[in-house]
């Protein structure tokens, strides 16, 4: 078969787009070509690697003509690390191409031309925002390396600095990358399944400033423990917790089932608001604490709660988006599907003397089902699913049982596209949608909607 184009040609293009993947898109007589690391408005020069049925791919060898959003990165090893795609998009622009995205499958999938999509809400400072960091390491050539992996593979690109991390995850990434040879400690290998750190993780509390290292190790037996506890301590003094969680099975799976103190506290405490969280090595948490306040009070003011509402948080995780609303509820009900998680919920829910919250772990699409069935009405449902968006039946019992209000946080515009059809198809009307940018530099971007019924 033959197209436009073949692989190895060396040719000349115009971006005209960009995908939700970062990738600029060039169109050569209609057939389209992705190209990782191109701009819209952008004249280059690309390498054909791959020719499909209906599109292809091409590498960047030159920009011939610059965008005007064009900056330089400032992250040495982007793009070749996986973690960031739009770091040579000025962050204004970033905002704008998320926004444009928003707007594009609110037409495309969802039908809603007429409807909102506000200004994207970005950060004043959109650097050093992660509160975690999950750090592999690995030996080349009898060198330790460190960072994290190139896109869709589980190749480290070694660095030791990311501009999105803390400065504490820095440094500890730094300090334990020249000093585990020294202590005697292999690295993890997963082709042998042999080695002893897979990976270390590093959690800061943003309000308190308190920070937790885990070190995942394959084995319990960890001779070396009490040498690497010291040398954190002296070096890192922000650490509150050392904990070391053990992985021996030969998975990807970065956590395993068994954790264990080895220094300070069990948990590190955050706040969101003025509400309090305990975090502990396995916990679910968001990992951009200043767009999750904004993200949450969106959701709040979504909500528009008097006090006298009896509101869902379904997919709740650790409760964090129960506990804000339920200041301003008569009665918050959680679900989520992970049992831990509910238990940290209760716990939370307790630690901030908060009373009017009910937990409990499943599925949404079962539980809430079974609310209503016992006589439970909610005039307030807020959902927050993951990537897949809300499963059929849950959409299904909104439809029949017909709260006034549904909030929908979402981090897939796709799905929530997609599910804002069958509840508009539903009698529901989505009054606005809001994006927030939880992940700077990413192509990700997070919404809230809201949607109220015309007629009950
Ligand atoms: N609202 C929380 C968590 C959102 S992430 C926060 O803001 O922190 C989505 C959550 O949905 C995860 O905790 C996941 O475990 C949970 N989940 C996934 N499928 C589910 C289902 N079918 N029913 C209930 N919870 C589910």
């Amino acid at each position: 078969m033959s197209f436009a184009v073949n692989k190895n040609d060396r040719i000349e293009v115009q971006i005209e787009d960009l995908t939700h993947d970062g990738a600029g898109v060039a169109k050569v007589d209609g057939y389209p070509l992705f190209i990782q690391g191109a701009l819209p408005g952008e004249t280059a020069e690309v390498l054909v690697l791959k020719t499909l049925k209906k599109y292809g791919f091409a590498k960047l060898m030159n920009v011939l003509q610059p965008a005007p959003e064009r900056v330089t990165p400032p992250c040495h090893v982007f793009p070749t690390c996986g973690g960031c795609q739009l770091q040579h998009l000025s962050y204004e622009a970033q905002l704008i191409q998320k926004r444009k995205s928003v707007r594009d499958v609110m037409d495309r999938i969802a039908k809603l031309p007429d409807v909102p999509v506000l200004e994207v809400k970005g950060m004043d400072d959109p650097w050093r925002y992660r509160n975690k960091s999950q750090i592999p390491f690995d030996t080349e050539n009898d060198r330790v390396i460190t960072g994290f992996y190139k896109s869709r593979t589980h190749h480290i690109v070694d660095t030791d600095v990311c501009l999105i991390q803390t400065v504490e995850a820095d440094n500890l990434m730094r300090l334990l990358k020249h000093k585990i040879q020294q202590l005697g400690i292999e690295t993890y290998d997963e082709k042998t399944h042999r080695g002893m750190l897979r990976h270390l993780i590093v959690r800061k509390a943003r309000q308190t400033g308190q920070v937790m290292v885990v070190l995942v190790t394959r084995h319990k037996k960890f001779p070396q423990k009490d040498a690497v506890v010291d040398l954190i301590r002296q070096e890192v003094p922000e650490v509150t917790s050392i904990m070391q969680n053990v992985n021996s099975a030969n998975t990807n799976v970065i956590m395993g089932n068994e954790t264990i103190n080895l220094y300070g506290e069990n948990v590190i405490i955050d706040r969101i608001g003025d509400t309090s969280f305990e975090i502990s090595a396995r916990s679910f948490y968001q990992v951009n604490p200043v767009q999750t306040e904004v993200l949450y009070q969106q959701a709040l003011d979504y909500a528009g709660l008097t006090g006298n509402e009896t509101v869902i948080d379904a997919y709740c995780g650790i409760g964090t988006i129960s506990l804000f609303l339920a200041k301003q509820a008569k009665e918050v009900y959680g679900v989520e599907i992970v049992p831990q998680a509910i238990q940290d919920a209760k716990r939370n829910a307790e630690l901030n003397g908060i009373t009017n919250t009910h937990f409990e772990a499943g599925a949404a699409e079962e539980i809430i089902p079974k609310w209503y069935a016992d006589g439970k009405r909610f005039d307030v449902l807020v959902v927050d699913p993951p990537r897949k968006g809300c499963d059929e039946k849950l959409l299904e019992t909104i439809l029949e049982y017909k709260p006034r209000k549904v909030v929908y946080v979402s981090c897939n515009p796709g799905t929530l596209a997609r599910d804002l059809r069958i509840l508009e198809d539903g009698g529901y009307r989505t009054k606005e949608v809001q994006p927030v940018d939880m992940f700077p530099h990413s192509s990700h971007v997070e919404c809230v909607a809201l949607l109220q019924r015309e007629t009950i």
